[in-house]
């Protein structure tokens, strides 16, 4: 028999057709495979239970790389054909299957970089068609060596016939190469100067060692470097960086390394090895021997395994355990790509500069992920996982959705995926912009997705959106604003492929709400294209705006104030470390109502919540003290939660109910006059805030029948109020939907977006 197999998927540069080739050689099949626009075609002939075996193998052994969406098949005519050929590639049209993204070094290669036998001992570039660089050294699509940065390294003898042969290893891995023909390594100092070292890899670890920064050329860009075990290194690298509270990656050596490091789950252990190889947040032992700088505050730390040639070099010798691994850059700007501009950034902050020429062409960070409430979710889409699509429950045309403000991602949809860029950074300045402009441009080309429409967020103020606008104008495109928490519940709601209505819960730091407020602790009645707002967190005024984010002491007088609570007396300005002039300014600027926004953000109200139990005045970073209020109590049980009240509302008119934390408030106050330990206060706050959500989806329900919850904003990060909401809802009998694929937070609001443009698309066709 002959049969046609279609598949589709990440199928392209990841050793599918070698793969095919050997399959085929293996049950004596004729015929051929060759790639296309959709991914793979294979034509395969021969006696009927051969062909079946060959189908069986072909899911159950494919590459490490390979992501087989959908195989379609349908018989043919025998032609009689006696070999089986790979065909070369014939791509027009729409592109479904662009480029791989980045992996880890696999173990074949690992074993042949660490043998002295191996013609690639030591090399530190040397890769396979199962692992290497593959989305940030791509200039353009298809991908292919001459649209890599690896063009300008023609392949020697020995790496050709590597390349040009089926049964190998290396059949067309496109960054393949060697120490005779490859790139190679440089360690130089800030003004270009070599560093004289017969090693420079032995060179940078002896500098490591001895408590240096040395800024190291990775995948997707620059990283800053120190020994994680020296605090004295931290510290300097914290100061010259500044930036002070945020924890800090660390790469350790391997998994043993890991588990003296980590109390890892299975789930963690696991994440840890993949491909993608992403930074896991996992809780730190006590008594390890990372330097107490590293991640303070918080109990738990960002580790990764090395993912890179390089980087196993670095930790060959067994000199070093575990190493700061931070991004290259000043504060949220662009991480550091390019060898000049990497000495010019950051000349002021490495000691000396581990880099190469083999040019990064797409800049991407460290993708992050922890395991929540039992499952892996992605927190940081990066590397290793751009430019993979995420499928989308409807067909979508041609669109982009620009996402947020801060940690900015973008998203293409066309048909039923979307393409989401890597993380970008804050677009608060130009550099922001002008990164998202190039990943724009690299992603529009990549995937020949021409946008037909263009979705924002709906706050006016956001630089997205005034782009989004302009872009729009200019090309004569339609425009669509989407609410913020709307966008986040899709996103989620279309992961699980659900088109609702279902009850969303949004609980978030900000976003621009329909009536002008700053939302955030939202019950929302969804579908995809559309919502109502069922209840809320209960207005509080946010004295000086922005500014509480930054002083969560504001925050904490704002709630205190909205819950009755006097002021003035000294007890209550010890406990928000505010003087008397301070509490006198923002009382006046909450009852005047100048410079205190509203808002029903539930992000806040972990802030303020943080402020009073920890006397947390201020903040290095966003989330900061609600992050720790949620450290504090990592081993403390689950304790009964301060109750919240929900207060009217009536759907029938679609007034909204309102969740008053006013008795949470005053049960709370109670703890902190009693003295009751700050752990046990912390675990009975995260009980209330999810009892009170839990209840107002039971008001949700009883309005509306809905029994399907979709949890979704930037406090599912929160691991705890994640637990407590899927079990809290789970015992009273709704079916409970988490994000997974897709961050919860602004990383994954252009996704969502992409669906509500879609949805809203659709309907008013
Ligand atoms: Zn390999
Ligand atoms: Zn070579
Ligand atoms: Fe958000």
């Amino acid at each position: 028999m002959r049969r046609a197999v279609q598949i589709s998927g990440v199928v392209q540069g990841v050793g599918f057709r070698p793969f095919v080739y050997r399959l085929a050689m293996e049950e004596a099949l004729s015929g051929f495979i060759g790639n296309d626009t959709a991914g793979v075609t294979i034509e395969v002939e021969g006696p009927a239970e051969r062909v079946k075996a060959f189908l069986k193998r072909l899911r159950q052994e494919a590459p490490l790389l390979a992501r087989i969406d959908s195989i379609e098949m349908r018989d043919l005519k025998a032609t009689g054909e006696a070999d089986f050929r790979i065909v070369s590639s014939q791509v027009k049209g729409n592109v479904s299957t662009g480029i791989p993204a980045d992996a880890a070094t696999c173990t074949d290669c690992l074993r042949e970089l660490l043998d002295p036998a191996d013609r690639r001992f030591r090399y530190p570039f040397l890769n396979c068609t199962n692992c290497g660089p593959r989305f940030t050294i791509t200039r353009r699509i298809p991908y292919d060596r001459p649209q890599t940065s690896m063009a300008v390294f023609p392949m020697c003898a020995a790496c050709q016939r590597e390349y040009d042969d089926p049964a190998n290893r290396r059949f067309h891995a496109q960054p393949n190469a060697c120490w005779d023909c490859g790139p190679r390594l440089s360690l130089v100092h800030a003004d270009g100067s070599a560093i004289p070292s017969g090693d420079a890899v032995a060179e940078t670890i002896e500098r490591l060692v001895a408590g240096q920064i040395v800024a190291i050329k990775g995948i997707g860009g620059f990283h800053l470097s120190v020994d994680a075990t020296n605090e004295t290194a931290v510290t300097r690298l914290r100061e010259r960086k500044g930036r002070f509270g945020k924890p800090l990656a660390i790469m350790v050596r391997d998994m043993n390394a890991a588990r003296a490091i980590c109390a890892l789950t299975a789930e963690e252990e696991a994440l840890l090895q993949t491909p993608a190889r992403p930074i896991v947040l996992s809780q730190a032992c006590s008594g390890n021997c990372i330097a107490p700088g590293v991640a303070p505050g918080v109990p738990w730390l960002g580790i990764f395994l090395p993912y890179a040639p390089l980087q196993y070099l670095l930790f060959a010798n067994a000199r070093i355990n575990a190493l700061v691994m931070t991004s290259a850059n000043l504060s949220e700007e662009p991480i550091a790509i390019h060898n000049e501009e990497a000495r010019a950034r950051l000349g002021a902050l490495a000691d000396a500069f581990l880099m190469h020429d083999r040019e990064i062409l797409q800049r991407c960070d460290d993708s992050v992920m922890a395991v929540v409430d039992g499952a892996p979710q992605l927190l940081r889409r990066a590397r290793g996982f751009v430019p993979h699509g995420v499928a989308l429950p409807l067909d979508s045309p041609p669109l982009l959705a620009v996402g947020g403000h801060l940690k900015n991602v973008f998203a293409l949809a066309r048909g039923r995926f979307a393409y989401q860029s890597q993380h970008l950074g804050d677009l608060e300045n130009l550099t922001g912009l002008a990164f998202f402009r190039e990943s724009l441009d690299h992603l529009m080309h990549t995937f020949e997705v021409v946008p037909e429409a263009v979705a924002h967020d709906m706050h006016p103020g956001y630089l997205s959106t005034s782009w989004a606008k302009e872009w729009a104008r200019e090309r004569g495109l339609r425009v669509l604003a989407v609410q913020h928490h709307h966008a986040h519940v899709a996103g989620c709601m279309a992961e699980h492929d659900l088109s609702g209505p279902v009850i969303g819960l949004a609980l978030d730091g900000t976003g621009y709400g329909a009536d002008g407020h700053i939302w955030g602790g939202e019950v929302l009645i969804c579908t995809l294209g559309a919502f109502e707002r069922f209840a809320h967190l209960e207005y509080v005024p946010m004295p000086g705006g922005e500014a509480a984010i930054r002083e969560p002491w504001r925050m904490a007088l704002g709630h205190l104030h909205a819950a009755g609570f006097a002021l003035h007396d000294a007890a209550m300005r010890d406990l928000l470390g505010a003087s008397d002039k301070e509490t006198r300014v923002l009382v006046r600027m909450i009852e005047r109502g100048v410079n205190a926004p509203l808002t029903s953000s539930c992000g806040r109200l972990f802030d303020a919540v943080a402020a009073v139990v920890l006397g947390r005045r201020d903040v290095d970073y966003e989330a900061q003290a609600a992050i720790e209020l949620e450290g504090i109590a990592v081993d403390e049980p689950d304790a009964p939660g301060y109750a919240m009240e929900l207060v009217g509302g009536d759907w029938t008119r679609r007034d909204p109910a309102r969740i008053s934390t006013a008795p949470l408030w005053r049960a709370l106050m109670e703890d902190m006059r009693a003295g009751t330990g700050k752990a046990y206060i912390a675990a009975r706050f995260h009980g209330g805030v999810a009892a009170g959500f839990v209840q107002a989806a039971m008001m949700a329900r009883t309005a509306t029948g809905l029994k399907q919850v979709a949890l979704s904003g930037g406090c599912m990060h929160n691991r705890r109020l994640a637990r407590l909401l899927r079990v809290g809802l789970e015992r009273e009998g709704f079916e409970v939907y988490q994000h997974r694929s897709v961050s919860p937070g602004d990383g994954g609001l252009s996704y969502g977006q992409a669906v509500v443009a879609a949805a809203m698309l659709r309907e008013s066709d």
